[in-house]
């Protein structure tokens, strides 16, 4: 299985990191070992000083499909969840400012968090509620709506160039609020009042 994820697809979130907003999505891929399972423990690389969290809304897909059309988009998976893209945000920079890949930053052990599934009819998901609770506190409150580009034309663009395939999950992007991990942290993910996920970082 593939995990593609999609960067700065909310603006407040493209602002905190001076990023430029993208005319195209911006798209990249984690390993199959970059997996941590739910209520796994989180440890932090020894190659980063700073690790932050990034919550993001997933996508699981449930059948092949190849240039999805956008209207068709939704047959293409049936749940959803929470998650976390872990990122080395000091060795991200230094590969962003090189014009180099981000591999090593995004797709590391551990750095794609899974939170439990469940089915997307029980929510409205072009208008989710999701949070993100670092030691209790809410670091990241984020909602679908505002996406810049929604769950179905995400499909029907990364499917372009990726074939998807059954049980490949999609990892839509985070809101603002992003920040370090440091050890004995708990990261609780919460859709609409539901833990979705819960974290500890080592
Ligand atoms: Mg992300």
């Amino acid at each position: 299985m593939k995990i593609i994820c999609i960067g700065r697809n909310y603006t407040k979130h493209i602002e905190e990191l001076a990023n430029e907003k993208p005319k195209e999505p911006v798209i990249f891929l984690k390993a199959d070992s970059s997996i941590l399972p739910n209520r796994n423990p989180f440890v932090i690389p020894p190659f980063s000083n700073d690790i932050h969290y990034e919550v993001e809304v997933l996508v699981k897909i449930n059948r092949v499909g190849k240039y999805i059309d956008q209207k068709f988009a939704h047959k293409y998976y049936d749940e959803i969840s929470l998650g976390i893209d872990f990122t080395a945000r000091d060795l991200q920079s230094q590969l962003k400012e090189k014009g180099l890949p981000w591999e090593k930053a995004k797709a590391f052990d551990g750095s794609a968090v899974i939170g439990d599934f469940y089915p997307k009819e029980d929510y409205d998901i072009n208008n989710l509620q999701f949070q993100l609770y670092k030691n209790d506190e809410l670091v990241q409150n984020g909602n679908t709506a505002n996406m810049l580009w929604k769950i179905d034309e995400i499909i029907a663009y990364v499917s372009q160039f990726f074939t998807l395939k059954k049980g490949d999950i999609i990892f839509t992007g985070t809101p603002a609020g992003v920040g370090k991990v440091n050890p004995n942290d708990l990261l609780i993910g919460k859709l609409v009042d539901k833990e979705i996920f819960a974290i500890k970082v080592r």
